[in-house]
């Protein structure tokens, strides 16, 4: 691939056009049939992406059958009687539901009037009721996950008693567990609020492909590529701007994003779009100035040093994040700090980790920011942790490269030493810094 052109937002890139998008196996004769359309028109590649994911990633098959069972309190059962053309739900318990999956839904509530679960209302939501009246993210969902092959979705504002604070705090301490053990999140990504809905229409055109004489006799196509609109069109997508949606993506199993332009699916194996149902070269998802890793963002890495750095990056990013109350600032990243204490013999210390702590504690708030970075006046972290400040800050990432060049000099030693002898060597290695 050819870096050739930049501006401030984007990064072109020229390469070779993938073969399979000559053959179009994964494409239907009916998907085109004018010049735009809608991001609903695909669901056969939904359940594909699904299907190969659930029978062949042996990543995420494991965390399918890992042994411990767990279930949201409540669900919401989806009803049909006309093939999806139109829903009833209604509210259930899950305590006698059991090998059951279910789907969980990422949304932005915004400014949108939300239909919500209360203690007055709480009966009649268990009687099955139309889904005509719930916003067109919700319906959209339903649709969704019916294609998927769902019977049970979890939403927030319909499975949490909304009047109810203690119903609140006992279900917002098991969000990380809800979203970590869904078979699959629908993320409403470019929606605002819920009267948007998941699909968007958009233009079909989506990347340039011109035939070169290159190498010289040898004509190809290649196509024209915009290297940051994964990264646009997902990590800076008004849902990914908010707090409690950033350990969603990262605990999701798999994720389903209807973005703007295509739909994106995201998984431990495959990161693929509409426009790359196959995956997308890695050249086109790893060019983004958080540093986050190419595809879908986690933190249960096997390496201790990838994991240490993997929660640097996830602290800048969740730091330009918004809360419609800050007070939820720390709760919203409880799920992400559990599962490192589980992978990790480590003391969370108000959004640090104690074995850490020298290097984490090297953050600052970032002076160029476009929004007020302020102290939290109501107390919710040590002023020395980064949780105290509502707004933007960067971690030192000398200590993110340290330890990635320490890596690579070791690597790079071995390789020399290898190369120059031809024999088996026993390797001590030294700290390089
Ligand atoms: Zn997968």
């Amino acid at each position: 691939m050819e870096r050739f052109a930049t501006n401030r937002f984007s990064v072109f890139i020229l390469s070779p056009r993938p073969r399979y998008l000559e053959e179009r196996p994964l494409d239907r004769e009916e998907d085109f049939c004018g010049d735009n359309i809608s991001t609903i028109s695909r669901p056969w590649l939904w359940k594909h992406w699904f299907n190969i994911c659930s029978e062949s990633h042996e990543k995420c098959r494991a965390l399918d059958h890992k042994s411990e069972k767990f279930l949201p309190d409540r669900l919401l059962e989806i009803l049909t009687g006309d093939g999806g053309k139109s829903f009833n739900w209604k509210l259930v318990h899950s305590a006698g539901l059991h090998d059951i999956m279910y789907a969980t839904l990422s949304h932005c509530w915004g400014a949108s009037q939300h239909a919500k679960l209360e203690r007055e209302n709480y009966l009649f939501r268990m009687e099955p009721t139309s889904s005509f009246w719930l916003p067109k993210t919700f319906r959209d969902a339903f649709y969704i996950a019916f294609k998927l092959g769902f019977r049970f979705i979890w939403i927030d504002s319909l499975c949490i008693v909304q009047d109810d604070n203690d119903d609140w705090l006992t279900q917002a301490s098991m969000m990380g567990s809800i979203y970590e053990n869904a078979s699959c999140n629908i993320a409403a990504t470019w929606a605002r609020d819920g009267d948007n809905g998941c699909f968007s229409t958009r233009e079909m055109n989506e990347s340039t492909t011109i035939s070169l004489d290159f190498p010289p006799g040898e004509t190809k196509d290649y196509q024209f590529d915009d290297c940051r609109r994964y990264h646009n069109e997902l990590t800076k997508a008004p849902l990914n701007t908010r707090g409690w949606v950033i350990q969603e993506r990262y605990l999701a199993r798999r994720q389903l994003s209807f973005a703007q332009s295509q739909v994106y699916w995201e998984c431990r194996e495959l990161t693929a779009s509409e426009q790359y149902p196959k995956g997308i070269p890695k050249d086109l998802i790893d060019d983004n100035p958080l540093l986050l890793p190419p595809g879908k963002p986690t933190l249960d890495y096997l390496d201790t040093i990838e994991r240490r750095s993997g929660w640097i990056r996830l602290v800048n990013h969740y730091s330009l994040c918004k809360f419609s109350k800050i007070s939820d600032k720390m709760i919203a990243l409880a799920g992400l700090a559990r599962q490192m204490s589980l992978m990790q013999d480590d003391t969370y210390l108000a959004g640090l980790w104690k074995k850490d702590l020298q290097d984490q504690l090297c953050w600052r708030t970032d002076d160029k920011a476009e929004t007020d970075v302020l102290r939290i006046p109501s107390y919710l972290a040590p002023t020395w942790s980064w949780a105290s400040i509502d707004g933007p800050v960067i971690s030192d990432l000398s200590y993110h490269w340290k330890n990635l060049a320490s890596r690579s000099l070791i690597k790079f030693w071995m390789y020399r030493s290898i190369r120059n002898t031809n024999s088996t060597y026993t390797v001590s290695l030294h700290p390089a810094w």
